[in-house]
């Protein structure tokens, strides 16, 4: 896939590009003035939920279309773009019909094919940028799938959200950011604009700051935040909501590392990973090569190959190594689990093939 990198006309593509307004539209009064207090701070690009997505019934469901007018109004005083989230066929008509700017897939939306397929078939033909949210849960392959089926359909201004990923954990974060999946992400698809919602993974305003100069060290594109003239008594995701000034606070704090000029200083370094990678590569062929005799050791006397206590041991007396060499435990954890069950995977063939050779 191959994507446009402006998603609207005129939004110069410095970055962050910014992406800002409520939770939800509520009011004509709120709708109004927090565009007018946004395009006072010089955000370009207003989001406004129109259709919300709650987990139960009852509670604020979202105005409908009465909001999109609103929201065109708004456009009109202030010149912003307007962006809205869609999940069906009758949402995409909609906006369409009022001449919404962008539109965005939630993260619940994007975790169903049926859902994005419905929007993608609703837009053959329609020439305007879309978002994805990632799914609520953490596959980046649903999530590719999602952002094929709008290719598909001939949407070619096409861009990411990152919002975190839910847990049934209590953690920091409202969802998980789990960066390593954008970063695969953007990996697999260079051109691919990236824009990080520190508002739905953090759930509090107080981790909006850090977790966009996290997104902007990672080289995102850009950042949606949401935005309320009051927020306190927003109707919806009232505790991540800041003001149009405190916004402008955390934007104008931003530090932005320009990617370009350091590349050429870093070569040395570089080389220095590529030399180090080589040389854990090497380490870790032998490393599969003694194990392989072990393997063969085990064939020979009977022996099963998994020794739980043993494993046990090696990854308790590692991590704590791991940290002495200051290194997270649970990371030198993670590796030698993964190096582990490459050992058993690579033991079984020896006991398969041995099998094999007796049969
Ligand atoms: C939202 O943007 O207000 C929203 C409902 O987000 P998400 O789909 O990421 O939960
Ligand atoms: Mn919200």
């Amino acid at each position: 896939m191959e994507f446009e990198s402006i998603l609207l006309p005129g939004i110069d593509d410095k970055r962050p590009l910014v992406i800002a307004g409520p939770c939800s539209a509520e009011t004509e009064e709120q709708v109004t003035a927090t565009a007018r207090q946004l395009a006072d701070n010089g955000v370009k690009i207003y989001r406004a939920g129109v259709w919300k997505p709650r987990t139960k019934p009852g509670g604020f469901e979202g105005i409908g279309s009465p909001a999109l007018g609103w929201m065109m109004q708004a456009k009109k005083e202030t010149g912003m773009y307007m962006s809205t989230e869609v999940a069906t066929e009758k949402h995409v008509y909609e906006s369409l019909k009022y001449g919404i700017d962008m539109l965005w897939i939630g993260a619940r939306t994007a975790a169903n094919p049926f859902a994005v397929q419905e929007i993608a078939d609703t837009l053959k033909g329609v020439d305007i940028p879309i978002l994805i949210k990632n799914p609520v849960n953490p596959d980046l392959e649903l999530w590719i799938g999602a952002l094929e089926r709008l290719y598909n359909a001939g949407i070619k201004r096409l861009g990411v959200i990152h919002r975190g990923f839910s847990t049934p954990d209590k953690t920091i974060y409202r969802n998980l950011p789990q960066w390593h999946i954008p970063i695969e992400l953007k990996r697999r698809y260079p051109t691919l604009p990236i824009i990080c919602d520190p508002s739905h993974i953090g759930g509090a305003r107080n981790l909006i700051a850090k977790i966009s100069q996290q997104a902007m060290d990672l080289n995102f594109s850009g950042l949606i935040i949401e935005s309320h003239c009051s927020p306190d008594e927003a109707w919806s995701d009232k505790a991540q909501q800041v003001t149009p000034d405190a916004l402008k606070e955390i934007l104008d704090n931003l530090v932005i590392r320009d990617t370009v000029q350091t590349t050429e200083d870093l070569s040395d370094l570089r080389e220095q990973i590529d030399e180090l990678d080589n040389e854990l590569l090497q380490l870790l062929a032998k490393r599969m090569r003694v194990s392989r005799e072990i393997g063969q050791y085990k064939l020979e006397h009977h022996m099963p190959i998994l020794q739980t206590q043993r494993y046990d041991q090696i990854l308790t007396d590692r991590a704590a190594q791991g940290e002495r060499m200051e290194m997270s435990g649970d990371f030198v954890k993670k590796v030698l689990e993964a190096i582990h069950s490459e050992s058993v995977r690579q033991q079984m063939v020896i006991m398969e093939r041995a099998k094999k050779n007796k049969d």
